[in-house]
């Protein structure tokens, strides 16, 4: 990935197929018109890549947006995840997202979390979907370069894909050159801290020289680590602004004093 200019900018993935740089993650938006009206948002701002999970609860509403944008299925990358009650049933899983989707494909295919039990069955499994065609990619979320060695001993197949939480507060360069060196593509979710640390001096200053907010620079530090970024929210105005991060390059020098941010901050434990 070179430095991305615009929201059609693509990352080419492993499985051959390009992976739009910027998505529009869905999780926590209730299920029924939010999370519909939230993807349409999206799409009229010009996202053409949607992150849900069949644990976000929200497929059905991803599927319905989609349809009714009238946008063709093959312009939108959609992405949705197995979770680890379904490790030992996987394919019965993803039919059953494609189904709630109401797609015939998936673009990419994740197992959610790395629970023990059964996930390397689950990932024979995504390997025969794939194969099949009915997911043009798979991949991790949340494996560390343990649960990446472990998976590579396994199997043949090296996922396109690890989506992890990753952020100026969390920024896991061993992960990134571990997965850079092996081809696989990182993608950034909570890439926003879930808003914690949208307050901070530093990022604030670093964007006020930028004319830009926050979230923009915190979504371009991503996009200039080449990370696909996935970042989330319900409202349009904030929708539009997320999307609005191609217009400015982070200079050197204040990457790396976002990089001195890192405090391994995880959004779920603070
Ligand atoms: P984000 O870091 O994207 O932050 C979302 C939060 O930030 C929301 O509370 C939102 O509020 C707020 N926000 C968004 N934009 C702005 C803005 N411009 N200014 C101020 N506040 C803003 O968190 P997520 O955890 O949602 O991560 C993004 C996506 O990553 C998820 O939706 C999901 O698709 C994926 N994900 C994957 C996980 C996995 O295990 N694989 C785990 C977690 C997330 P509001 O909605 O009110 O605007």
């Amino acid at each position: 990935m070179t430095q991305p200019k615009t929201i059609q900018d693509h990352a080419v993935l492993n499985a051959g197929t390009r992976i739009p740089v910027l998505g529009f993650g869905v999780y926590q938006i209730p299920r029924g018109h939010e999370t519909q009206q939230a993807v349409r948002f999206a799409l009229e701002a010009g996202y053409r890549h949607i992150d849900t999970a069949s644990f976000y609860g929200n497929e059905k509403d991803v599927g319905t947006a989609i349809r009714e944008s009238g946008i063709p299925r093959e312009q939108i990358y959609i992405t949705t995840k197995l979770w680890p009650t379904g490790f030992l049933r996987a394919e019965a899983a993803f039919e059953k997202s494609l189904r709630h989707l109401d797609v015939s494909y998936l673009d990419l295919y994740l197992i959610h979390v790395p629970a023990p039990v059964g996930r390397n069955r689950a990932w024979r499994a995504l390997e025969k979907i794939h194969a099949s065609g009915r997911a043009k990619a798979i991949g991790v979320s949340n494996y560390s370069i343990k649960h990446l060695e472990t998976l590579r001993q396994i199997s043949s197949v090296v996922p396109a894909v690890n989506q992890v939480e990753f952020s100026p507060f969390l920024y896991r360069k061993e992960l990134l050159e571990y997965c850079t060196d092996r081809g696989i593509q990182l993608e950034a979710y909570s890439p926003l801290t879930r808003g914690k640390r949208l307050d901070d001096t530093t990022v604030r200053k670093i964007a006020a020289t930028y004319g830009k907010t926050p979230a923009q620079v915190m979504i371009r530090w991503s996009l200039q680590h080449e990370v696909v970024v996935i970042p989330k929210s319900s409202k349009k105005e904030r929708i539009i602004e997320n999307a609005n991060v191609f217009d400015f390059t982070i200079s050197q020098a204040d990457m790396d004093t976002l990089d001195n941010l890192n405090e391994n901050y995880s959004s779920l434990f603070g």
